[in-house]
């Protein structure tokens, strides 16, 4: 056992008893029925390691951790056009807020909030129809984690097809502006579909391992971004991929990382390692709230840091 398998498993251990605190996203109902007291971690490193504990291959909706991957993919088809349509500036917001969309004529503060990532995921769907995107966006994530076990939840999708009111009027805001291309309708479906993709934290972490070894998978050899859009992505995650958390984050934890309400967070070590925990509870801000926890015992005991030693 290497140290870092046992210091994996020990802050596992000592969370485990605090299971079930924070609260499970429900307003996606079929996320409601997730059971509070999983708890998953995966550390993949550069090198090739992985250490996991817990529930780390147990699926679970990846939610808002999606938006990494579809602007990994948005800046593929668009490059740094993107930026027309998206800013890179901290919300301070909740993640579906809509305030500052009014203010800023339809450019959402960042592609992590709702509202900008709706934004990416409409670039993402030009020249495809939404089934085609969805499956873009599948293939990209097997491709990534190199793993073909993976899949969209269509319960959780269908679930959030007939209950995100706020996103639909977020995506007809944007439109409203002449800053969307696709009706509401269809940029949503593919939305739906990218935030149901089920991974496990042993998936996840794969999947992000390029965005910890500049830009290209260790364990593939594939070259997925250049050294320099992975130091942008992890930008993006360090200063927006918690919302109106994220300063919090960065204090404690020190990584860019980004949360989803299904309560996984995705955080890059760079030049070291590409870690995914997963537990259900969420706090204040709806990031996972012992995952916050376990990524900064796991900051602390590695002394990783993308702020010095
Ligand atoms: N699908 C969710 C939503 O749009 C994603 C939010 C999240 O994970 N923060 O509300």
């Amino acid at each position: 056992m290497t140290d870092l398998q046992a210091i994996v498993e020990e802050i596992h251990a000592s969370l485990s008893p605090r299971c079930g605190e924070g609260k499970v996203a429900d307003y996606i109902p079929q996320l409601a029925h997730v059971d509070p007291q999983k708890f998953g971690m995966a550390v993949v490193t550069v090198d090739g390691e992985t250490h996991l504990a817990g529930d780390a291959d147990e699926a679970f909706s990846i939610q808002s951790i999606s938006k990494v991957f579809t602007l990994t993919l948005a800046l593929g088809k668009h490059g740094e056009g993107i930026w027309k349509r998206v800013g890179r500036e901290p919300s301070g917001s909740a993640f579906n807020s809509i305030v500052q969309l009014e203010q800023e004529a339809g450019i959402p503060r960042n592609p992590f909030i709702n509202a900008g990532a709706i934004a990416i995921t409409d670039l993402v769907l030009a020249g495809h129809t939404p089934k085609e995107a969805i499956g873009e966006v599948v293939r990209f994530l097997r491709y990534l984690a190199d793993e073909e076990d993976i899949i969209v939840d269509q319960a959780v999708a269908r679930s959030e097809q007939a209950t995100g009111f706020r996103n639909f009027a977020l995506a007809n805001f944007m439109r409203s502006f002449g800053k969307l291309d696709h009706a509401a309708e269809l940029v949503l479906g593919v939305y739906f579909h990218q935030c149901a993709l089920a991974m496990s934290c042993r998936q996840l972490a794969r999947a992000g391992l390029f965005l910890a070894n500049s830009g290209t998978n260790p364990l593939t050899g594939h070259r997925v971004v250049s050294h320099l859009r992975a130091r942008r992505i992890n930008a993006l995650m360090l200063t927006c991929g918690h919302y109106d958390g994220s300063g919090d984050f960065a204090y404690r934890v020190g990584l860019p990382g980004k949360s989803g309400v299904g309560g996984g967070i995705l955080a890059v070590a760079p030049g070291k390692a590409s870690v995914a925990v997963w537990s259900p509870g969420l706090n204040e801000n709806g990031n996972s709230l012992l995952g916050s926890l376990a990524l900064e015992m796991l900051a602390t005991r590695t002394g990783w840091s993308v702020f010095g030693a």
